[in-house]
C-alpha cells in the first residue's frame, strides 16, 4: 500500500502527490501527518527549509477542513511573497483531483484588488505574508472568525524580519480555541517564547539535533588574503565546471559588484537584492528556475524563500552578520534528500566565526585548499570530455557532413583526433591559467590569529620540520588522504605518525613527511611500481605548506603560474585575448544579466549599505 495511505492521507490527494514524484514521506511528514491530523494539537516543528515541510501541514491541512463550506478554515503566514507563492501552489497541487479547494496567496508587490477579489469569491485556505494580510485585515476586507488551523512558516524568518507585532494583530482576529502549527529552521529563545504565547502544550518534534544544520551538507571554508578573494572565488567556481549555486553577499552593493564583474569575466551570472523591482526579481529568479542562470549573486533578505532544488554549492562570499543566517544560507542547498556543499570563502579573522558556525550547527567545517591553476585546467579538461561523450548528436543534420569532415581526418588515427579537440579547449585553459599564483593564504596569517594545522609544522625558532613531497599518484588512482597515508607507510617504511599534510590531486599529490624522514621515503620508493607504471617521489619546490606563498609550486612539464585580470574565458566564439561576449553556458542562452546592458536602471549606483526591509531584533 502506498505509505501516505498508511499516514492517514485519501486517495485523490495521494493520486495528486503521486504525480508530483511523491513516493514516500520524508522524515518530517511520516511524524507530523499522524500527529497534525487529529487536529487536536498545537505544533512545534524544527526542520530545515527542503524537508518537506510544506505537504507535512499542507496535506492534513486538505483532509481536516471543510471544503463544502466557502469560508476562511486556515491561514498560512509565511515570511516572503516567494514562499508565499511556492505554498499556495504546493497546496493546489495537493488537492488537484479534489472539488472545491480555493487557495489564495496575499503578500506585498502585487495588486491588492485581484487577492480582495479572490477573497470575495470565496476561500477556505489563506497563504499571507503579515505585512499584506494585515492590509487586508484592516480594510474589513476578510472574516477569521471560523478559522480553525493557524499554520506559522518559518517562523525565525519571519521574526528576523520583524513581523511579530504584525503577527500578533493578525492572529488576535482568530479564535482561540484555533490549532496553531510553528515551523521554523531554527529555535532561538524569540521563537521559543512565541510558541509559548500562541500555543497550549504543543507537540514538538524535532528532525535531528537542535539548530543542527541538514546532514547532507558539506561545509568547507577557504582562507584567503582580502585582495584575492574575487580571484580565489572564481577559482573555486572554475574548479567545480557543473556549479549550480547561490552566492551570498552582505550588501546590496557588494551583490551588484560581484555580479558585473562575472558578468564582465563570462560568467553566467545574476543579482538578486532588494534595490531592484519585483519584476526584475522575478525575471532572475526565472532565468535560475530554468537554470538558464549558473549563479544567483543574492543578498539574505532576497534569497529568503528561494526554493531551488538541486543547487549544488552555497558560497558564502561573506559571512552573515548573524550567525543563524548562515543556516538559512546553506539551507538553500541539499534540498530534499539531495547532497551540497556551503563554502566559506574568509580572511584568517574571521576563523573565529567558523568556529561559532560549527556550534550552532553542530557540525565541522573542512579546511579547503584554494585549487592550484593546474587542478583547474584538468577539472575543466575532463568535464569537457566527459560532455563530449555524453553529446546527443543530431544524426539528421550532422550526417550530410561527415563525408567532408572524415575525409579531413583520414591522414590521422582516433587517438590524434581526440587529442586535437580536447587540446582545443584544453590550450585555452592552460593559457589563462599559465602562472596563476597560489591564492591561499599563507599558513602563517592564520596560525597568528589562533588556528594549530591538525598536525605542527614548524619547530619553535618557526623553521619547518616538515618536507613537501611531490608523488605521481592521485585520485585518478584511486587514492583518497587515507589510502596514500598507507601506500606512503607500507612503501617507505615510515610511521604515519611522522607524515604530516596530505594534499591528492588528480594525477598527482603533495604529503609533508618530517625532514629526518626525507632520505629514508626517496630511497625506499625507488623501483616502486604502480600498475606497472614507475612511482616518482621527489622533492617539492614549495617548502612545506607552512611557507607555501614563497616559492611558485613545482609543476611537471614547466608549468608556469600567473592569474591575469578578467576571468577564466569559457566562450569559445570569443576569440583570443582572454575576453569575451558570451556567458559560462555555451549551450543556453544565457542573455545579458541585469547588470549587464538591460535591467538595473532604478539602481543608483552609489554604495548604499543593505537594509533589510524591516529588521527588528527580538
Ligand atoms: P519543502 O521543504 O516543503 O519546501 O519541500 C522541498 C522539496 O521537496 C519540494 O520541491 C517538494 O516538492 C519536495 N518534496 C516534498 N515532499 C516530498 C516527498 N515525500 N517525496 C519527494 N519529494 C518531496
Amino acid at each position: 500500500m502506498n505509505p501516505f495511505i498508511n499516514l492517514g492521507i485519501r486517495h485523490d490527494i495521494v493520486n495528486a502527490i503521486s504525480e508530483l514524484g511523491f513516493e514516500n514521506p520524508t522524515p518530517i511528514q511520516e511524524q507530523s501527518i499522524p500527529v497534525l491530523l487529529t487536529g487536536s494539537n498545537d505544533f512545534v516543528g524544527l526542520a530545515q527549509t527542503g524537508t518537506g515541510k510544506t505537504a507535512a501541514f499542507g496535506l492534513p491541512l486538505l483532509e481536516l477542513l471543510d471544503f463544502e463550506e466557502n469560508h476562511p478554515q486556515a491561514l498560512v503566514l509565511c515570511p516572503t511573497r516567494e514562499l508565499c507563492l511556492q505554498i499556495t501552489n504546493d497546496i493546489k497541487n495537493y488537492a488537484k483531483h479534489m472539488n472545491n479547494v480555493n487557495v489564495v496567496a496575499v503578500y506585498g508587490g502585487a495588486s491588492i484588488q485581484d487577492q480582495l477579489r479572490q477573497i470575495k469569491r470565496g476561500v477556505q485556505i489563506v497563504v499571507a505574508t503579515p505585512g499584506r494580510m494585515l492590509d487586508i485585515i484592516n480594510r474589513k476586507a476578510i472574516n477569521f472568525s471560523q478559522v480553525k488551523f493557524v499554520v506559522l512558516d518559518e517562523a525565525d524568518e519571519m521574526l528576523n524580519m520583524g513581523f511579530q507585532e504584525d503577527i500578533d494583530s493578525i492572529l488576535s482576529t482568530t479564535p482561540d480555541e484555533k490549532k496553531t502549527w510553528l515551523f521554523s529552521a531554527t529555535m532561538p529563545s524569540e521563537v521559543r517564547r512565541i510558541a509559548k504565547k500562541y500555543m497550549t502544550d504543543p507537540f514538538e518534534l524535532t528532525m535531528g539535533e537542535k539548530n543542527t544544520g541538514n546532514v547532507n551538507i558539506d561545509h568547507e571554508y577557504y582562507v584567503v588574503r582580502a585582495r584575492d578573494k574575487y580571484a580565489a572565488f572564481k577559482r573555486i567556481v572554475d574548479n567545480n565546471p557543473e556549479i549550480f549555486g547561490i552566492v551570498f553577499c552582505r550588501t546590496k552593493i557588494e551583490t551588484q559588484e560581484i555580479a558585473e564583474s562575472l558578468i564582465k569575466d563570462g560568467y553566467n551570472a545574476d543579482a538578486l537584492h532588494g534595490d531592484l523591482s519585483q519584476q526584475q526579481r522575478d525575471k532572475v529568479m526565472k532565468r535560475y528556475r530554468e537554470r538558464s542562470l549558473q549563479l544567483l549573486i543574492a543578498t539574505d533578505v532576497a534569497a529568503r524563500g528561494i526554493d531551488v532544488n538541486d543547487v549544488t554549492h552555497v558560497i558564502n562570499y561573506s559571512l552573515p552578520d548573524e550567525i543563524e543566517n548562515y543556516t538559512h544560507r546553506s539551507g538553500r542547498t541539499a534540498r530534499a534528500g539531495k547532497t551540497g556543499v556551503s563554502i566559506a570563502i574568509i580572511n584568517s579573522k574571521e576563523l573565529g566565526k567558523i568556529r561559532q558556525i560549527e556550534r550552532t550547527i553542530g557540525k565541522k567545517f573542512v579546511k579547503a585548499e584554494i585549487p592550484t591553476g593546474f587542478d583547474v585546467c584538468e577539472k575543466q579538461l575532463f568535464a569537457l570530455v566527459h560532455k563530449v561523450h555524453n553529446v546527443t548528436v543530431n544524426e539528421a543534420q550532422i550526417e550530410q557532413y561527415i563525408p567532408r569532415i572524415m575525409d579531413e581526418f583520414k591522414d590521422l588515427e582516433k587517438e590524434e583526433v581526440i587529442k586535437r579537440f580536447a587540446s582545443l579547449e584544453f590550450n585555452r585553459f592552460l593559457d589563462y591559467y599559465s602562472n596563476a599564483p597560489d591564492l591561499n593564504a599563507p599558513a602563517d596569517d592564520f596560525r597568528r590569529d589562533g588556528e594549530r594545522g591538525e598536525r605542527g609544522m614548524r619547530d619553535a625558532g618557526g623553521k619547518s620540520e616538515y618536507t613537501r613531497l611531490f608523488i605521481n599518484l592521485g585520485s585518478v588512482d584511486e587514492f583518497n588522504r587515507g589510502d596514500l597515508l598507507g601506500y606512503i607507510c607500507n612503501n617507505s617504511k615510515i610511521s604515519g605518525r611522522t607524515v604530516g599534510k596530505i594534499d591528492v590531486k588528480g594525477v598527482y599529490s603533495f604529503f609533508e613527511v618530517s625532514n629526518g624522514d626525507v632520505d629514508q621515503v626517496v630511497n625506499n620508493f625507488k623501483g616502486v611500481e604502480f600498475k606497472g607504471r614507475e612511482v616518482r617521489i621527489e622533492i617539492s619546490g614549495e617548502g612545506t605548506s607552512s611557507s607555501r606563498s614563497g616559492g611558485g609550486e613545482r609543476r611537471e612539464g614547466g608549468y608556469q603560474r600567473r592569474e591575469g585580470g578578467g576571468g577564466f574565458n569559457r566562450d569559445r566564439n570569443s576569440g583570443g585575448g582572454g575576453r569575451r561576449e558570451g556567458g559560462f553556458n555555451r549551450d543556453r542562452n544565457s542573455g545579458g544579466g541585469n547588470s549587464g546592458g538591460g535591467g538595473f536602471r532604478d539602481f543608483s549606483g552609489k554604495p548604499r549599505e543593505e537594509r533589510p526591509e524591516r529588521r527588528r531584533r527580538f
